[in-house]
C-alpha cells in the first residue's frame, strides 16, 4: 500500500495521532468502499463523517429527490439542491468537503435483485433506511455474502443502533420482521416525527462503528442493540442473539 501524501497527513493529523490509528489505519480507510443505503437523516451524518475521515469510496443509494421538508434533518442537502436526486446532492456535498473521496451516486430502488450490484465492492453496509422491507433487502445481502451491516433507526427523540456480522452474530431479521413496530405509518396520519439532531447523533454513531471496523480498532456494538432516549439523554442496551428460527439466517 502506498504512503499518505503530505496533504493527507495534514488533513488527518488529529486522527492519525489517535492511539492505535496511525498511517496504516488511514491507508485502510482510503482503500475501503462503503455502501450507504439511504441519503436521508441517518445517511447525511454517515456520508459526511465517513468522507471527512477519508474513506476512499462511498456508494450512496437513494432514489428520492430533495424536498423542503427533508431539510430539518438531512444536512447533506441544502435549499439550492431542492428537486435534485439525493444521491447526486450527496456527491456534491462530499466534493465540497473532501475532494479526495469518490462518491458513486446510485439513483435506484434497492431490490433483492439489484442490491448486490448496487453494493458491489463494498467492505461494509450501512443501513440508513426508513422502512423495514428495504432494511430486509439489505440484510439479505449481508447474510448471503457475509458483509457486516451497521443498523440504525430513529423515531421522534429516540434511536437504536447495532453492528451485525452474520453468521457470527444475529442478522437484522433475527429481531426485525416485516410487521415490525418501527413504522406503524399506516396506522397514523401524517409523517412520522423526527428531530434532526437525533438522526444526526445516531448517524454519527453508525459512522463511528464503520470507521472502527474498517481500521480494525475498538470494540463494536455486536450482539446488542444500543438505544438512545433523547428525551432523557439515557442510553440503554439490550443483548441480542441469533434466532435459530430466523427466516434469513436460521437453520
Ligand atoms: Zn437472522
Amino acid at each position: 500500500m502506498r504512503a499518505l501524501s503530505d496533504r493527507e497527513r495534514e488533513r488527518y493529523t488529529r486522527q492519525l495521532v489517535l492511539p492505535s490509528w496511525g498511517e496504516e489505519a488511514q491507508l485502510r480507510l482510503k482503500a475501503a468502499t462503503v455502501f450507504v443505503a439511504g441519503a436521508g437523516g441517518l445517511g447525511s451524518a454517515v456520508v459526511l463523517y465517513l468522507a471527512a475521515a477519508g474513506v476512499g469510496c462511498i456508494r450512496v443509494c437513494d432514489r428520492d429527490t430533495v424536498e423542503l421538508s427533508n431539510l430539518n434533518r438531512q444536512i447533506l442537502h441544502a435549499e439550492r439542491g431542492m428537486g435534485m436526486r439525493k444521491a447526486l446532492s450527496a456527491q456534491k456535498a462530499v466534493t465540497r468537503l473532501n475532494s479526495e473521496v469518490r462518491v458513486v451516486p446510485l439513483v435506484a430502488e434497492m431490490t433483492g435483485q439489484n442490491v448486490g450490484e448496487l453494493a458491489a465492492g463494498a467492505d461494509i453496509l450501512l443501513d440508513c433506511l426508513d422502512n423495514v422491507p428495504s432494511r430486509l433487502v439489505l440484510n439479505g445481502l449481508s447474510v448471503s455474502v457475509r458483509l457486516p451491516l451497521v443498523h440504525a433507526g430513529v423515531r421522534g427523540l429516540g434511536g437504536q443502533l447495532s453492528f451485525l456480522r452474520p453468521p457470527a452474530t444475529a442478522c437484522l431479521a433475527c429481531f426485525m420482521q416485516d410487521a415490525s413496530v418501527e413504522e406503524p405509518a399506516a396506522l397514523q396520519s401524517g409523517p412520522p416525527p423526527i428531530l434532526g439532531a437525533v438522526a444526526g447523533a445516531m448517524g454519527c454513531l453508525q459512522a463511528l462503528e464503520a470507521l472502527k471496523f474498517l481500521t480494525g480498532i475498538g470494540e463494536r456494538s455486536e450482539n446488542r442493540i444500543v438505544f438512545l432516549d433523547g428525551e432523557t439523554m439515557k442510553f440503554e442496551e439490550v443483548e441480542i442473539s441469533k434466532n435459530p428460527d430466523c427466516p434469513v439466517c436460521g437453520r
